[in-house]
């Protein structure tokens, strides 16, 4: 098990909870858990999953993440993912490829 949260990189009382938009479990620590904050890279994947922000569901406006050292909602994470779009993207085919040769 990590031994820092999944989220913030901190390693203080860490639990384990489940994300609300993939189906991966963090070990959390209680300021994220308490804000229902979700990895950024999990966040960046389940918006590449939809094709982009615009596409995302009206959940998203409920999201928060932690980028540069602090907790960010939609806003944010719409300006990180354009950003960082390309990346997102190219990792997200290669990681669906690798689910997809799955038998
Ligand atoms: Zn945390």
């Amino acid at each position: 098990m990590n031994k820092t949260c999944d989220i913030c990189g901190e390693g203080t009382e860490l639990s384990l909870l489940s994300s609300r938009i993939a189906p991966v479990t963090y070990a959390i620590c209680r300021n994220c858990s308490q804000r229902g904050a979700e990895n950024i890279g999990v966040v960046s994947f389940w918006i590449a999953s939809y094709g982009g922000p615009d596409e995302a569901p009206e959940f998203r406006d409920q999201l928060i993440s932690w980028i540069d050292g602090r907790y960010v909602g939609w806003e944010v994470i719409e300006r990180y993912f354009q950003l960082n779009e390309g990346a997102i993207k190219q990792a997200f085919k290669e990681e669906f490829l690798l689910l997809d040769d799955d038998p």
